[in-house]
């Protein structure tokens, strides 16, 4: 933020900033941008600059969640039929499973809007593909 005082008066102005991003990332940014226009523009996203600041919004805000809402879990790995996910709570590994339909499932406990599916969505690769599919993250109950 950048303070500008004149005679008028006294103006807060976001100051953007330019930063080099691997030319290889923006091609497939790129890639996924074009290929989810529609559900993005539902999003309120329109332009690929919006798109950029999307994802890096959602890994801010994914990180966020997680430290505060979840620190007793972290992300394992992926599996053949979706993810798993360590949770210290109940001291097990938890998997998150892709249905045929697309959706997320909790193998635990047997729902798409359990901490575990609210989790999978904050991993930005599991977004990224979630969104892809036209999916959005569940409203987590407890
Ligand atoms: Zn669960």
């Amino acid at each position: 933020m950048v303070t500008i005082i004149t005679t008028v008066g006294t103006w807060t102005v976001k100051q953007w900033r330019t930063v080099k991003i691997n030319p290889e990332y923006v091609n497939d940014l790129i890639n996924i941008y074009n290929e989810n226009k529609e559900e993005l523009r539902r999003r309120g996203v329109t332009t690929f600059n919006g798109f950029v600041n999307h994802i890096l919004w959602h890994v801010i805000e994914s990180d966020k969640i997680l430290r505060e809402r979840a620190p007793y879990m972290s992300f394992v790995g992926f599996t053949d039929s979706g993810l798993a996910i360590k949770d210290e709570r109940i001291g097990r590994i938890v998997e998150v499973r892709i249905m045929p339909g697309g959706d997320l499932v909790c193998d635990l406990d047997q729902r798409n809007d359990c901490i575990h599916v609210g989790f999978a969505y904050a991993i930005p690769e599991v977004y990224m593909a979630m969104l892809a599919r036209g999916k959005r993250p569940p409203t987590v109950r407890e």
